[in-house]
């Protein structure tokens, strides 16, 4: 059996790596299931694969170097294996298709995430330019690794999204984690924040028909998914023109609440811009959409919001988590911040530490501001924050969360809690793997620890069987860490709190 011009059956080892956000976990997992149904099987080591494929993150500058750096260790296994196609898709493959179409690069092909559903195409065009050459049966360099000055494949974005819809309709059960699964709500981006480059990378912003999301949720509820996360980039400006009716955001929670067999539902990343008390009034109403929202702030600082682009004030953010747990009980709020973006003053510094203190975060993403290529901030802003300083504002804000986390957690002690039972605890997993190992250390690990989640995004480990895996269960929990809770169990299957 072959497929297109080139490969053969004996051809068809992928190692996919991703990197970066859930948007490229979720495409990740519907390229594997596109190339699955071509007959590609995954392997776990990239030495073992005919086609690596690596979905790359473009959001800061660490990123792309650890993609600059990883191509360094496929180019060498590609030396000793010339047959292996090397592909690069996601955000950086569209932002950076120059640097990574270079001579010195492995690089066969490269695919931006709005052409996902171009790889099949995109592979067939490398094994075509090869000739007959079948990529095991040959020791040659590859055809484009000797002749730079052809270009290398590249589906160019495009504002249709037929192909790319289809990608994501024709998904029917998750790959390796059946019982939570992402679904994509929305594509792309219209904000256009100073730092970011999304807009650029996923396009403008598009929201999916409903019926296509509810297809999915429920084709997803039947292989065994129970929790739903709701993905887009500012999920809760989503709206769709249904016959001349705009379906909000708060009314595609209550459809996919409808979607028997789910139990839980969430969303992210929120913007604060947009954020409607409907959705609140959802969250409270809705019994199986969780109280856990992440609502990235970026900075404490007016004036750096305003360099940022953000399309809010600081007091505007505020009334808004106050709106937040005023309307929806026992709500837990995770935020983003950026440290050392231009310009930032050891007072706007400040003003984010406060607005942390005062926000009181059950978690929070802390980024060091590395300027994107293309973006505005990039363009009309220096980057004129020391990378020391930068580095000292970093440890500030993690050592001020740490405390909050601790404090937030150490308020579970002694409740009860709903979990849904995710699976042995890392613990529970190494003891496991190590069976039998006569190392005395690994010798007190226990076997039977689970790790299960609470509405509000807590991880809770705890004592039981496996039998409870896939379920709600109630537990209590006995003591907290900053990063997480432990319990002991009270009964499966729960009602809940
Ligand atoms: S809202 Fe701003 S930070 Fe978020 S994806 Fe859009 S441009 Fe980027």
């Amino acid at each position: 059996m072959r497929y297109g011009v080139g490969f053969q059956m004996s051809d068809r080892r992928i190692y996919l790596e991703t990197m970066g956000c859930q948007m490229n976990v979720l495409d990740s997992e519907l390229v594997r299931g596109q190339l699955r149904a071509l007959g590609f099987v995954s392997v776990d080591d990239a030495s073992d694969a005919d086609l690596v494929v690596l979905n790359t993150c473009s959001v800061r500058q660490h990123a792309e170097d650890k993609v600059y750096s990883r191509l360094g260790e496929i180019g060498r296994l590609k030396q000793q294996r010339p047959g292996m196609v090397v592909g690069v898709i996601g955000c950086m493959a569209e932002r950076d298709h120059e640097g990574l179409s270079g001579r010195s690069m492995p690089v066969d092909f490269l695919c931006g995430p709005g052409n996902l559903h171009e790889i099949p195409t995109l592979i067939e065009q490398v094994y075509a330019s090869r000739g007959s050459n079948v990529p095991n049966a040959s020791s040659r360099p590859t055809a484009l690794s000797q002749d730079r000055s052809r270009s290398v494949p590249a589906a160019q974005r495009s504002l249709e999204e037929d192909g790319i819809e289809s990608l994501d309709l024709s998904r029917s059960a998750t790959g390796g984690n059946v019982l939570q699964a992402y679904v994509r709500v929305q594509r792309g981006c219209d904000k256009f924040c100073t730092f970011c480059v999304v807009p650029w990378t996923r396009g403008p912003e598009r929201s999916r028909p409903p019926a296509h999301i509810l297809k999915e949720v429920h084709r997803l509820a039947d292989a065994g998914t129970r929790e739903i996360t709701l993905l887009g980039q500012t999920v809760n400006s989503y709206t769709y023109d249904e016959a001349g009716r705009l379906v909000t955001f708060a009314e595609l929670l209550a459809r996919v609440h409808e979607v028997p067999g789910i139990e839980r539902i969430r969303f992210v990343t929120s913007y604060p811009g947009d954020f409607t008390d409907d959705i609140f009034e959802a969250m409270r109403d809705l019994p199986k959409v969780c109280e856990y929202l992440h609502l990235p702030a970026q900075s404490g600082s007016d004036a750096v919001l305003q360099r940022m682009r953000r399309q809010y004030t600081v007091s505007q953010y505020f009334d808004l988590l106050d709106r937040a747990r005023a309307i929806v009980p026992g709500i837990a709020l995770a935020g983003d911040v950026i440290v050392g973006f231009s310009g930032e003053t050891e007072a706007e510094h400040e003003a984010t530490l406060q607005l942390i203190e005062r926000a009181a975060y059950k978690n929070l993403y802390i980024f060091k501001y590395s300027p994107r290529p293309g973006t505005a901030a990039d363009r009309r802003l220096p980057d004129d924050v020391p990378d020391e300083v930068k580095r000292r504002r970093h440890a500030e804000v993690t050592h001020l969360q740490e405390r909050i986390s601790f404090k937030h957690h150490q308020q579970w002690l002694g409740r009860e809690t709903e979990v849904l039972v995710e699976g042995p605890s890392k613990a529970a997993a190494k003891a496991r793997r190590t069976e039998g190992s006569p190392d005395p250390a690994l010798a007190w690990r226990p076997r039977d620890q689970l790790t299960g989640r609470t509405r509000t995004d807590e991880s809770v480990v705890f004592r039981g069987p496996d039998t409870l895996i896939g379920q709600l269960a109630r537990v209590k929990v006995t003591a907290s860490s900053a990063l997480t809770l432990q319990g002991e169990l009270i009964e499966a299957n729960g009602p809940r709190t």
